[in-house]
């Protein structure tokens, strides 16, 4: 019998996410107000790579609107990881850097466990260091990666139930699918953890009412893999041809899952405010304000 087509959300997260930078503003201004500095973000960017500076670029930006301090270092692709671990540790000293952030891809031959466990994790925004991935483990208060908890805030604005739910993540990556599964296990929802060496993708998703796909495989999340009334978050960012492609196939969805996020203006622009808020977060635990 053929299912009758059902009106899908496609959320605009740059609306959310406006609504979340409104509030944080409002919390800085009133810190301000009281004569405390504002809190300040570090990014540190290795190498030239164009992706990265656009993202750093919009960090920056973001920042600002909010009354948020930031500030910039940046290293030749040819630094080695002493040179970065070097300004990480003055950085972890700098009393008036609340967060550190150490944007990713580093250029080859580093070794990005290295660099994130050298980060202070008091100031671990982006949640990477073990002690923070620990303690996300256990279920204890912690810097958590800003995408998993984009996804997390992003399912609790359009009310998706997760209790008892099936949640199927397309991806195991550290900053997104294992961090997301971990959080989705804690909102009680059944997690089946995908990746590349999976078998029968395509039925794991069709069992599933909410689908993470965050495998960076363009399109790979087609309409027919979809359970009706499934919720479908995609975080894929792939270049294709200079055009970003996400991982699911939105026009394929539509009628079939009851929420989808566009791979343009969905999660990425809540995972910069919750970048935001981590350093606010952090700002708070280390000042007491
Ligand atoms: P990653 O490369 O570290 O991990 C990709 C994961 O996908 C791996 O665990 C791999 O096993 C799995 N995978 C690869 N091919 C697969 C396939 N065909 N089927 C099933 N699983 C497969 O990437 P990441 O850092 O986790 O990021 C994932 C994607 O999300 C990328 O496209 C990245 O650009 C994007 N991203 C977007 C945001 C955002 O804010 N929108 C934030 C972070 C990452």
């Amino acid at each position: 019998m053929a299912t009758e087509p059902r009106p899908t959300i496609v959320v605009d997260g740059l609306a959310l996410a406006s609504e979340l930078r409104a509030e944080l503003a409002s919390e800085i201004a009133g810190l301000v107000t009281t004569g405390r500095r504002p809190p300040c973000l570090a990014v540190v960017l290795v190498g030239d790579d164009p992706a990265s500076a656009s993202y750093i670029k919009g960090k920056r930006r973001a920042c600002e609107r909010v009354g948020m301090g930031s500030v910039e270092h940046k290293l030749a692709a040819t630094a080695s990881e002493a040179a970065v671990l070097e300004r990480v540790a003055a950085l972890n000293r700098d009393a008036g850097i609340d967060g550190i952030l150490v944007q990713l891809p580093l250029p080859k031959g580093m070794r990005p466990n290295q660099v994130a466990a050298a980060i202070d994790p008091s100031k671990d925004v982006d949640g990477l260091h073990p002690l923070n991935a620990g303690r996300l483990l256990l279920g204890e208060p912690c810097l958590v990666p800003c995408t998993p908890q984009a996804i997390l805030k992003l399912l609790e604005h359009f009310g998706i139930p997760l209790a008892g739910a099936h949640a199927v993540v397309i991806g195991r990556s550290a900053i997104v699918g294992k961090p997301v599964s971990l959080l989705l296990l804690q909102a009680h929802a059944t997690v089946t953890m995908c990746h590349s060496r999976t078998r029968g993708l395509a039925d794991h998703c069709r069992r599933a009412d909410v689908i993470v796909a965050a495998a960076g495989v363009p399109r790979l999340v087609r309409g027919d893999w979809v359970k009706p009334g499934a919720a479908v978050i995609d975080v894929g960012v792939s270049d294709v041809d200079g055009e970003l492609v996400g991982d699911v196939d939105t026009e394929g969805v539509l009628g079939v899952a009851s929420l989808v996020t566009p791979h343009r203006r969905g999660v990425g622009p809540l995972t910069i405010t919750l970048l935001l808020s981590n350093t606010l977060a952090a700002y708070r635990a280390r000042c007491g304000a």
